[in-house]
Parts: structure tokens; sequence; C-alpha cells
């Protein structure tokens, strides 16, 4: 009896053993997948501070390959305070960009929040998708005041997490533009 047990156990080590050594070759590689931080700076905006800060929070939540943290000097998207004139971005969508929050569209009954995470969404790779529903981050202006929503679908996620899983000097954007809300 004991030693079938011990024998049931040392197979059961061994069955374990299998996928374990198989998952620890693949471990190097996934770790070695790279996670690309780009800093942003919101001291121009600084009405809008907690609500840059939140969507740079959403994004972060729903992608691993690209990290956004805040820090004022040298960083490489840029945000700015203007109005008049609509929220818009200058950028590469390649994690270099200055970005313009526009007070009075704010005023007019745009979430801010959403116009940053909007206008983050552009420096990451993603175009205008003005059509989209609210749960889109891409939409933008399209569904409305109503539409508070400020973070990215399921499949804007995806797009960035793929556009940035090698790393900046693979990821692409969709295209450069200057981008409005
Ligand atoms: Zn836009």
């Amino acid at each position: 009896m004991n030693g079938r047990a011990i024998g049931r156990v040392v197979a059961l080590a061994t069955a374990v053993a299998a996928p374990l050594g198989l998952g620890l070759a693949v471990a190097p590689g996934a770790e070695a997948a790279t996670v690309t931080t780009l800093y942003y700076s919101s001291s121009g905006a600084p009405d809008y501070l907690a609500q840059i800060d939140r969507g740079a929070a959403n994004w972060n939540a729903a992608v691993t390959d690209v990290r956004l943290v805040k820090r004022n000097t040298g960083a490489t998207i840029v945000f700015h305070e203007v109005h008049s004139g609509g929220s818009y971005t200058n950028t590469d969508g390649h994690g270099h960009g200055q970005i313009y929050l526009d007070t009075s569209q704010v005023a007019e009954g745009f979430d801010p929040t959403r116009i940053a995470a909007h206008e983050l969404g552009h420096n990451l790779g993603l175009p205008d998708h003005y059509s989209g529903p609210c749960s889109e981050l891409m939409s933008g202006h399209g569904p409305g005041t109503s539409c508070t929503n400020a973070k990215p679908s399921a499949a804007e996620a995806a797009k960035v997490q793929s556009l940035w899983a090698n790393g900046i000097a693979a990821a692409r954007p969709e295209q450069t533009y200057t981008a409005a809300l």
C-alpha cells in the first residue's frame, strides 16, 4: 500500500515537473517582453492635473506593454491648456507629442478625463473613430457631451498592446497626424 502510494506521488511529481519545465523554457522569452515607459508632464494644464492622471491610469490599467508615468522633466508627452480652438494633439503616435486641452470645450460639457485619455490614445498610436460608440475612447466628441467614458475599449487596448509589444523602436502608429478630440 505504502509503496504504491509513494509511487503515485512520484508519478504525480514527474507529471507536474514536465509542464513546469516547459513553462520555464518559455518564461525567459515572456519576461523579456519589453515594457516601454513613457513620461508625461501635466504642469502646463494646471486645471486638469487629476483628470490627466486618471486618464493615464486608465490606460495603465488596460495595457501592460506601455506605461504612462508622470514626470515633469524629460517628458515626451506634454500637456498644455488652451482656451479656444478645441482639444487636440500634435503627435508622432509613437510616444512623443504635445497635447492641448481646451477649457472652453470642457465648459461646453465635454469630460476632461475623457479628453485627456483620448489624446493620450493618439500618442499611443490610435487614430480617431468619431462614428464609434461612447464605449470607445477614440470616438472622441462623436457620442456627444453625455459620454463621460474615459477608458479604452477592449479592442482599443488590444490595438495599443500590439503596437507596443516590441518596444518603442518597433512601435508604429496607425498614422501620424494632428488630431482633434
Ligand atoms: Zn482625436
